[in-house]
This record gives C-alpha cells, sequence and structure tokens, in this order.
C-alpha cells in the first residue's frame, strides 16, 4: 500500500470544435521502445485513452498508466508534471496523445497545475519491526516478519520500489529444484551449490552463510512460487560457474514477474510501504540496542520505532562511482552501471555509524554483456547461457562463454576497442526466449546499432565491419564442435549449438559495474555482526547489502537465491 495519494484539480477544458466521437491512434518513444495509444475524442474533449502498445518497465512506469493517464483524461491536457522516476514513460504518453490530438484537429488545454495532497504520515510511529528498502531482500522480510506476527512498516527511498531486484533478470539459482526434475537433470545437490558458490568466489564468502543459503534455496523458491505466487517457465539456464543447469526462471524473465507479486502480496497483508522515504539513522537505545530508524520525506525528519529490530536491505553501492572509486579504483569513473540509481551503499554507512563490520567492500562485478550506450544489463544476453558465442572485432572466440562473470569481463577488457559481440541463431533464440521476452530491447538496440538481425553470417559480419572470412571460420570451428561435443579451443561446458543456419542476431556489449560483492558481515541468523564478530543487538541485514555470501565474485542468479533466502531469515529472526 501506498500512503501517498494523489487528487488532481478540475481544470479549466478548452477544445476546438470535434463534431462528434472519433479514435485516432498517436505514438511516442519511452525508454523501452514505441508507446501508442489510442485516444478517443468527443466534441474536442479527451473521453477515452486506450494504451495500445507499451513495453515499459510495469513497474516503475505504472502510475504513468494510471495516475497520469486519468489526469490527462480529466483536464483534457498533457501538459501536466510527468510522475517522479518514470519521467521518460511520461513523456512518451504525453507526446503520443499530443501527437493523437493533432491527427484529429483537437486543441488541448494548456499547461494544467495538478494539486496533489499527501496524506499525513505520523512523525514518530511504532512498528515491531522495520525494514529498510524494498528490493527483493526488502519484501521478502517484511512479508516474512508479517507473517511471523510482527506490526511492519517497509521504508523506500525512490518514488518506485523494487531496486535492483526489479531491473534483473530474476534468475534464481536452486539445486534439486522441481524444473530439473521435470527435465530429467541428475545429479545436483545442495553440496554441489554450496562447493560451486564457495569456488566461484574464491573461497572468500563466508561457508555457513554461503550453506545456510543454498540448503534453504528450495525452501524458498517454493514459497515465492506457491505464496507469493511467481510463476516459472518450464526450462532453466546454465549460469556461468555453476556445474550443473540449475537457475530457475521467472515467467518473464525479468524482476517485474517478482516485485509485482511481492507488491501485491504485501498490500493484501497490509503492510505500509512508504515511498519517497530515505532512512538516514539508526536509532539506538543507551545499551546500544538499534531501536528505530530516523528517515527523511521532502525534507521532514520521521521517527520509526522499532520493538523487535530494523532490517537493513538497502542493496549494493554500484550507482555511487565516490564509494566505488575509494574501495577500489579500478572500478571508478571508467565504467557505467547496470544498477537503478537508489543503489548508493548508505545501509552500509548507516550501520557503521553504530558499530558494525564491513567485508569484502573492494570486490566489485562486472557483468560482460551490457549496452554501450547506458550501461543497462543486455537481458538478451540470456542467449548466452543457451549457446550464443563471444566473438571480438577481429571475429575471433577469445573466451569460454559460460565463464565466471569476473572472467570473461577481464577477456572483454582485453580486446580491441574493450567490448565484443556475440552472436547466435534462431535455434538459440527459440530455447533461450532471448527475443521472443525482450522485445522492448531488441527495439532499442536496433535503433541504436547496439544489435543487428542478419540473415546470413556475411551480413552480420559487414554491419559491425568484422572480417567476414575470420568469423566465418570462427563459427565452422564452433559448429564442428557442436558435432564432436569437445571444443578444443575454450572448453566450452556445454555443448555448443550448429550455428550453420539463419537468421542470426549479433550484438556488442561491454562490461559495466553490476553488483558489490562487500557490504555488511552478517552470520547465518542475518545479524549484524560488530568488529568483535558480536551481533548488534536489534540489527539484521539481507541482501546485496551483506558481504558474507558471494567472495570475489557472485555467479549468475545466487543474488535472488540470497535476497530470498536472506529477506526470509531476517524477517523470521527479527520477529522472535
Ligand atoms: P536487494 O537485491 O538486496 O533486495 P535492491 O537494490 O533490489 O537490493 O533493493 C534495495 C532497495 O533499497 C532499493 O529500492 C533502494 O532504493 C532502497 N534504498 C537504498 N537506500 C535506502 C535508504 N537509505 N532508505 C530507504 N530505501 C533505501
Amino acid at each position: 500500500m501506498n500512503l501517498k495519494k494523489i487528487i488532481f484539480s478540475t481544470a479549466l477544458v478548452s477544445a476546438t470544435f470535434a463534431s462528434m466521437a472519433m479514435t485516432v491512434e498517436g505514438t511516442s518513444v519511452g525508454k523501452h521502445g514505441d508507446v501508442t495509444v489510442a485516444v478517443t475524442f468527443d466534441q474536442g474533449v479527451i473521453k477515452n485513452i486506450d494504451v495500445v502498445k507499451s513495453n515499459e518497465n510495469p513497474v516503475l512506469a505504472a502510475k504513468v498508466f494510471t495516475d497520469l493517464k486519468t489526469a490527462i483524461i480529466e483536464n483534457n491536457s498533457a501538459d501536466i508534471d510527468s510522475i517522479s522516476g518514470a519521467t521518460v514513460s511520461s513523456n512518451a504518453l504525453k507526446n503520443a496523445v499530443k501527437q493523437a490530438a493533432k491527427k484529429a484537429s483537437v486543441t488541448l488545454a494548456d499547461s494544467v497545475v495538478v494539486t496533489k495532497r499527501v496524506q499525513t504520515i505520523p512523525q514518530n510511529s511504532t512498528y515491531d519491526v522495520v525494514v529498510i528498502g524494498a528490493g527483493g531482500a526488502g519484501f521478502s522480510a517484511a512479508i516474512t516478519a508479517k507473517d511471523a506476527g510482527s506490526n511492519v512498516v517497509l521504508l523506500e527511498k525512490m518514488p518506485t520500489v523494487g531496486g535492483n531486484s526489479l531491473v534483473s533478470g530474476a534468475e534464481m539459482a536452486v539445486a534439486g529444484n522441481w524444473v530439473q526434475k521435470k527435465l530429467g537433470i541428475e545429479g545436483d545437490s545442495v553440496e554441489l551449490h554450496f562447493q560451486d558458490t564457495m569456488k566461484g568466489g574464491d573461497y572468500r564468502g563466508d561457508p555457513q552463510v554461503v550453506r545456510k543459503m543454498v540448503e534453504n534455496a528450495l525452501p524458498a523458491a517454493l514459497w515465492v512460487r506457491d505464496e507469493i505466487g511467481v510463476e516459472f517457465r518450464d526450462s532453466l539456464f546454465f549460469f556461468g560457474g555453476h556445474s550443473k543447469k540449475r537457475s530457475l526462471i521467472p515467467a518473464g524473465a525479468t524482476g517485474a514477474d517478482f516485485i509485482q507479486k511481492f507488491s501485491v502480496a504485501a498490500a493484501k497483508r497490509d503492510i505500509p510501504v512508504i515511498t519517497n522515504m530515505q532512512a538516514e539513522k539508526l536509532i539506538q537505545n543507551e545499551q546500544g540496542r538499534v531501536v528505530g530508524v530516523q528517515a527523511t520525506q521532502n525534507g521532514k525528519i520521521y521517527r520509526f520505532e522499532a520493538k523487535k529490530g530494523v532490517i537493513i536491505a538497502t542493496g549494493g553501492f554500484a550507482a555511487n562511482v565516490e564509494m566505488r572509486t575509494k574501495v577500489n579504483p579500478f572500478y571508478g569513473v571508467n565504467f557505467k552501471t547496470t544498477n537503478m540509481p537508489g543503489a548508493q551503499g548508505e545501509g552500509i554507512m548507516m550501520a557503521e555509524k553504530v558499530g558494525a563490520k564491513t567485508v569484502n567492500l573492494e570486490l566489485i562485478q562486472t557483468y560482460p554483456m551490457c549496452d554501450p550506450n547506458s550501461g543497462a544489463i543486455e537481458l538478451i544476453d540470456d542467449a548466452r547461457f543457451e549457446g550464443a558465442i563471444l566473438v571480438n572485432q577481429e571475429g575471433k572466440r577469445f573466451v569460454e562463454e559460460l565463464e565466471r562473470r569476473d572472467v570473461i569481463s577481464k577477456a572483454i577488457l582485453s580486446q580491441t576497442g574493450k567490448y565484443c559481440y556475440a552472436l547466435f541463431n534462431g535455434t538459440i533464440a527459440e530455447r533461450s526466449g532471448a527475443i521472443e521476452h525482450h522485445q522492448d530491447e531488441v527495439e532499442v538496440f536496433t535503433k541504436s546499432g547496439t544489435l543487428h538481425k542478419a540473415e546470413t553470417l556475411e551480413d552480420a559480419a559487414n554491419f559491425f565491419k568484422i572480417p567476414v572470412e575470420a568469423l566465418k571460420k570462427t563459427v565452422e570451428r564452433v559448429n564442428g564442435f557442436a558435432k564432436t561435443g569437445k571444443d578444443l579451443d575454450f572448453n566450452y561446458r556445454n555443448r555448443f549449438v550448429d550455428l550453420s543456419t539463419g537468421p542470426y542476431w549479433i550484438y556488442r556489449g561491454v562490461p559495466s559495474v553490476h553488483h558489490t560483492m562487500g557490504g555488511l558481515k552478517i552470520n547465518p541468523n542475518a545479524q549484524v555482526l560488530d568488529q568483535n564478530d558480536q551481533p548488534i543487538p536489534g540489527l539484521w541485514a539481507a541482501g546485496e547489502v551483506t558481504g558474507s555470501t558471494h567472495g570475489t565474485n557472485r555467479l549468475g542468479s545466487n543474488a535472488y537465491t540470497d535476497i530470498i533466502v536472506y529477506g526470509r531469515i531476517a524477517g523470521e529472526e527479527a520477529s522472535k
């Protein structure tokens, strides 16, 4: 439930004459491709707006297609304040409506002042558990705490919920899951998942924390499936560094699948989710127990007292260039980030002020294949997990495509131009769903020249000025490996797909800062530890803000496992 309510004032309607009802389409470009609306005008006044096409993020842009749309209709104007945090999508809707009005020769009302009324939040309130940060970890913690009988509040500093959990591919690594059984994948175990995670992080993760994560992965996945209602596909991904295909894929292959369902689950339980509320300070009593949170909204200070405990679920600091530079200068200004702007690391700083210990802060991960323009993760890179090959500007492979993210990123950074290309064909597109599920990206990347669909390898090579013969030779060699099942060049751990038939897709990618492995030191009960490794009373943490799980390198799809497992543990423990 969002405590912020917006009401719209009535405004003067001025319209030129239009004699009868008509519906006209208008289009404008949003954050993820075209937004098309069908606007019905009657007597020169907007009567209805149907959104015919939109690939905007369903959570981030939700208010654009509800509150803003209503305001446009009620005020007969498209000159209205944008929804904060969703400016690009807001402008797309307004401009599409304006285009439709122009086509219909309708003059809309001029700029309208929309009055907002914010429901009063008491300056001091008391809950059992206060959760900071409404990403996957925060939602899991808040819902679990509520179900354990606690009175809970969830604070989120941004205008919309979801954090990085929302924009992630949201795959979840779970050994022994139901899809493995369906597909006949044998030989996986909690122990193997444990070994992979420890090895993948060069044994810098805390073995007890990791063990508890892998042991609770299946119960956590069943909880999100059966209690929260997240739907999963009947297929799995084989992420780099895992020795088995074990990563569950939500139906839409994005975090919106989780965050939408979490929002509904929180609303059903009457958990207040207060957006635009930035936690700034942990409140301690005389004995040093954390007993609440001080936060601000629009410059006004609020106190949320916590009778049982505070859970920090504020995510990492990948979007904080200054902090990145301080802890590891290599990952400073030279990299863009895949993260949402909210990933600033203040959860770590707040906890440090009450004596919390941090671990592994210098360990920062880049995601190897990101949009060279924005730094955002390329979700179409799902194709890589089903056989897309990586080639450099010279048309040659240079790394095993299912290697760890750090290894692939480093390899890309030593190629010409510090970028590379991924190439795949229709078989891989079908198996991975990379094209079908990420149409928005396909549209945007095609327009920006980052992605090209080609009927032939010649076309694919020529588009990016890769030497044709070199690319052909690479593909022929891969086709040979596909036949024998053995990659003699880079020891590909899966079986290659034959790439002799098109159509082909080829996209350019660069590494971009994706995950901050370090953070607060926790124990397996999600308690935040002090300098002497003793729990700080009243304080728990879960998710990317913690630093005890992933070591030097987080394996793909272990983040969702971590945030759900430890969110639930924190919610349960803080409620005791
Ligand atoms: P995780 O994957 O660990 O759940 P996310 O990045 O998905 O992390 O979510 C963390 C959330 O915490 C984001 O929505 C972010 O905006 C929010 N957040 C970060 N700092 C604060 C803060 N000081 N007060 C309130 N919310 C915060």
